[in-house]
């Protein structure tokens, strides 16, 4: 039986005869139905149509898209450490040539994902990379379509991968939504990868915060608050965010501080 994919948000369900009614990821708030209502594809439909293209974000860390855009359009990024390397988000296609490119460099310990609008088919990366280990937040674990026993449920404020890169529940946009620091990226200086849980603006050199970004709703001002104070313990010289391009190569730290005091001054009441 197939395992149906959405194809305005990309998510793989379980094996069924039939697609699924309904997509309860683009039914969410956060998300939206597509125009043309709901649809679905197969990986394997997906494979005759679609490749992914990689590239050098910059020392040990690659960056994944699919071509030409599928559904929500994030990438996936691969760090490599002494210690080990993670691939962070994840893409709904995925084919041999990419596969190959990431066990050349030296393949992946961990899978993480922000949040469950790029849980994509994690599943099939999963087996594909040696049945290695998905880590998603416990607090979402509701959005998981394609249950499975690599699935790993962390829980609590932070969880360390592999030693240099931990993950760290930031909330706002996904009650598990999550970043993942990376100490030895900005050539030692720290890096944040943050899909959209810090959503890096096309200035490249501030943030925003978003419950749903499609439909334009806010966070509070105390959820952003919370977000630069979890953040605040950690060196980070440099954001990855959620699409090709937007980086913030340098002073990232003071401009999540900055853009946090400029979302919370234009979401407060003026007196
Ligand atoms: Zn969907
Ligand atoms: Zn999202």
């Amino acid at each position: 039986m197939p395992n149906y994919i959405c194809i305005t948000c990309g998510v793989q369900y379980a094996e069924s005869a039939l697609p699924p009614e309904h997509c309860l990821i683009c039914e969410d708030e956060r998300q939206y139905l597509g125009w043309e209502g709901q649809k679905w594809t197969t990986l394997k439909e997906l494979q005759t149509s679609h490749r992914n293209h990689l590239d050098v974000e910059g020392p040990e860390l690659i960056s994944m898209v699919t071509e030409p855009k599928f559904a929500i359009g994030q990438r996936a990024l691969h760090v490599r450490t002494p210690a080990g390397n993670v691939l962070w988000d994840c893409l709904t296609v995925i084919d041999d040539r990419s596969v190959a490119a990431i066990q050349a460099l030296g393949g992946v310990t961990a899978i993480a994902i922000s949040h469950p609008h790029y849980y994509a088919s994690v599943v099939e990366w999963s087996r594909a990379l040696g049945d290695v280990p998905v880590y998603l937040h416990a607090a979402d674990g509701e959005w998981v379509m394609r249950p499975h026993p690599a699935i790993v449920f962390w829980q609590g404020e932070t969880h360390e991968l592999v030693s240099g890169l931990t993950l760290i529940r930031l909330g706002g946009h996904f009650p598990g939504g999550a970043v993942l620091h990376w100490a030895g990226g900005a050539r030692g200086q720290g890096a944040l990868l943050t899909g959209d849980v810090v959503q890096v603006g096309h200035d490249r050199k501030t943030v925003s915060f978003m419950f749903s970004y499609p439909n334009y709703i806010p966070v509070n001002a105390a959820t952003v608050r919370r977000i630069v104070d979890a953040l605040e313990a950690w060196p980070f010289e440099q954001i990855y965010g959620a699409w090709f391009g937007q980086n913030i190569k340098e002073n990232a730290k003071a401009a999540v501080r900055y853009s946090a005091h400029r979302y919370i001054a234009a979401v407060s009441e003026a007196d």
